[in-house]
C-alpha cells in the first residue's frame, strides 16, 4: 500500500502549495471583507476581479479540475495524490474554487460526467468544468429526517413530456450564489409499493425554472455564508423536461452513493489542511506571547495541547489516505466504511485543534481578528453536512458486524 505522493504529482503539489501561500491566501481577508460591501448576495467588482484573476492563473498553469480522478480531463491524479492537493486547498478560503475543486460543484460535476446524457453534459457539465457557472445539490428537506434519505418526500410526478416537482428543500449550499445556474435534486418518484431504495430519482433542474422560490438563507451560528449561502427553497408545480431525469426512475440512491463518496473525502482532506493551519497559528502565538514572565508555549499544559494536536492530525491524515487508497482500488462498496471512518474522525480532529488554537489566542481567537472562529464554524458543519456522525458510525459498525455474521462457507 503506497500512501505517498507520486513522483508524477509532486511538481503539481509544489505549484499548488506555492500559489496558495503566495497568491491566494493573502487575498482571503480582502475577499471576505467585501461581502459587507453593497448587496451581500452579489459579488462586488473587486471580488470578481480577485476570483476570476486567480482562476485564470490557475487554469493557465494547468492547476485546474485536479479533483478529476476518473482519467477524463483534469490532471489524471489518483485519489491519494489528490488528497495532498486538497489538504493544501483547505488552508485558504478561496483556494478550492480557484482550482475549480470546490464543493458542491465537484460532486455535481461527477454526477453529470457519470450519469448525464450528452445533451445534459453539454448544457451543464461543460460550463461547470470551465468554472463559468455554479451548481447546488438538493437533498435535505425541513419536514423529514434527511439523514435517512429514504424519507425524502419532494414529489415528482410525470405529466406528458415533463415531471412536475412540489415540496421544499433546505440547506442547499451554493444556491445563493448569483452564478448558481443548476440544481441536482433528489425526488420521490415511486410509491410505497416500490422497494425502499427504488422509490427515489435524481433530476436536473435549471435554477431559473418558474415555480422555484427562495424562501431564506439558513444561518450557521448566525452566519449566512453570503454570497454562497445555504438556501431554503420551495418548489411549486415546477415543470422539468423528462430527459432531465438521470439514468431512470428509481435510480436516485445509486447516484447519491456515487456522488457523496468522493465529496465526503474531499471535505476531510481540506479539514486536515485547516487543522494544520490552526496548529501553526497556535504554535506561533504561544511562542510570541508572554504571560507570567514566560512564553505561553512553556506554561501549564501547552506542550500536551500541541503534542495532542500533532498526533491527532497525523492519525487522521493516515486514515484519510487509507480511505483514498481504498477508493483508488475501484471497489466503492469496500471503500464506503473507510470513507465513513474518516468522515467522522477528520472534522472532529480539526475542530479540536481549531478550538485549542482559538483558546491559545485568548479573546482574539473568538473574534474577527483571526480566521479561527470562522474556521471552527465551518468545521462544525461538517459533522452534519454529507451525513451526520451517527450515520457514518452506523456504516462503520454494520461493516464490522458483517464480518462476523456472514454464514460460514
Ligand atoms: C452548513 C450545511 C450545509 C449543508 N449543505 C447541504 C447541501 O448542499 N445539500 C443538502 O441536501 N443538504 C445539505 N446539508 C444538510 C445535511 O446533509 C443534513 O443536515 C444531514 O444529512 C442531516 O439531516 P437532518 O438535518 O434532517 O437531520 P436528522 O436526519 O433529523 O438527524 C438529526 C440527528 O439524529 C441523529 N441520528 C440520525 N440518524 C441516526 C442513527 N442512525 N443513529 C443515531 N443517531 C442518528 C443524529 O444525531 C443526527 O444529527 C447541509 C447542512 C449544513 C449544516
Amino acid at each position: 500500500m503506497d500512501l505517498g505522493l507520486s513522483d508524477r504529482a509532486a511538481p503539481l503539489h509544489t505549484a499548488v502549495r506555492a500559489m496558495i501561500a503566495d497568491e491566494i491566501a493573502p487575498l482571503d481577508a480582502e475577499f471576505l471583507a467585501e461581502v459587507d460591501v453593497g448587496d451581500r448576495w452579489q459579488f462586488t467588482p473587486r471580488q470578481t476581479e480577485i476570483l476570476e484573476g486567480l482562476k485564470a492563473a490557475a487554469r493557465d498553469r494547468g492547476l485546474w479540475n485536479l479533483w478529476r480522478t476518473d482519467g477524463a480531463g483534469g490532471a489524471g491524479l489518483s485519489t491519494v495524490d489528490y488528497a495532498y492537493m486538497a489538504e493544501e486547498m483547505g488552508k485558504s478560503h478561496l483556494a478550492a474554487e480557484v482550482f475549480n475543486c470546490n464543493a458542491p460543484d465537484t460532486g455535481n460535476m461527477e454526477v453529470f460526467a457519470r450519469y448525464g446524457t450528452e445533451a445534459l453534459q453539454e448544457r451543464w457539465l461543460a460550463p461547470l468544468l470551465a468554472g463559468e457557472i455554479r451548481s447546488a445539490y438538493l437533498m435535505t428537506e425541513p419536514e423529514v429526517a434527511s439523514s435517512d434519505a429514504t424519507n425524502i418526500a419532494m414529489s415528482c410526478v410525470r405529466d406528458g413530456d415533463a415531471y412536475v416537482l412540489n415540496g421544499e428543500k433546505w440547506w442547499a449550499t451554493g444556491a445563493g450564489d448569483p452564478r448558481c445556474a443548476v440544481y441536482i435534486v433528489l425526488v420521490r418518484t415511486g410509491d410505497d409499493a416500490a422497494p425502499k431504495h427504488a422509490r427515489h430519482s435524481m433530476i436536473v433542474v435549471d435554477a431559473a425554472t418558474a415555480g422555484i422560490e427562495r424562501l431564506r438563507a439558513m444561518q450557521v451560528y448566525g452566519h449566512d455564508d453570503a454570497p454562497h449561502g445555504h438556501m431554503h427553497l420551495r418548489f411549486t408545480d415546477v415543470r422539468v423536461p423528462v430527459e432531465n431525469l438521470l439514468v431512470g426512475e428509481g435510480r436516485g440512491f445509486e447516484i447519491a452513493q456515487g456522488r457523496l463518496g468522493p465529496g465526503r473525502i474531499h471535505h476531510c482532506m481540506r479539514a486536515l489542511g485547516q487543522a494544520e493551519k490552526a496548529l501553526e497559528w497556535m504554535c506561533r502565538r504561544s511562542l510570541a506571547r508572554k504571560a507570567f514572565g514566560r512564553p505561553l508555549a512553556h506554561l501549564g499544559a501547552t506542550y500536551d495541547i500541541i503534542a495532542e494536536a500533532r498526533m491527532g492530525i497525523e492519525q487522521a491524515r493516515l486514515l484519510c489516505l487509507k480511505a483514498a487508497w481504498m477508493m483508488d482500488r475501484g471497489d466503492a462498496r469496500a471503500a464506503a466504511p473507510w470513507i465513513s471512518q474518516v468522515k467522522v474522525v477528520a472534522p472532529q480532529v480539526a475542530l479540536r485543534v481549531t478550538d485549542a488554537a482559538a483558546q491559545m489566542h485568548g479573546a482574539a481567537g473568538l473574534s474577527q481578528d483571526t480566521p479561527l472562529a470562522r474556521q471552527w464554524t465551518h468545521l462544525r458543519t461538517l459533522r452534519l453536512a454529507d451525513g451526520p456522525d451517527a450515520v457514518h458510525r452506523r456504516q462503520v459498525a454494520r461493516a464490522e458486524l458483517r464480518r462476523y455474521s456472514a454464514p460460514a462457507a
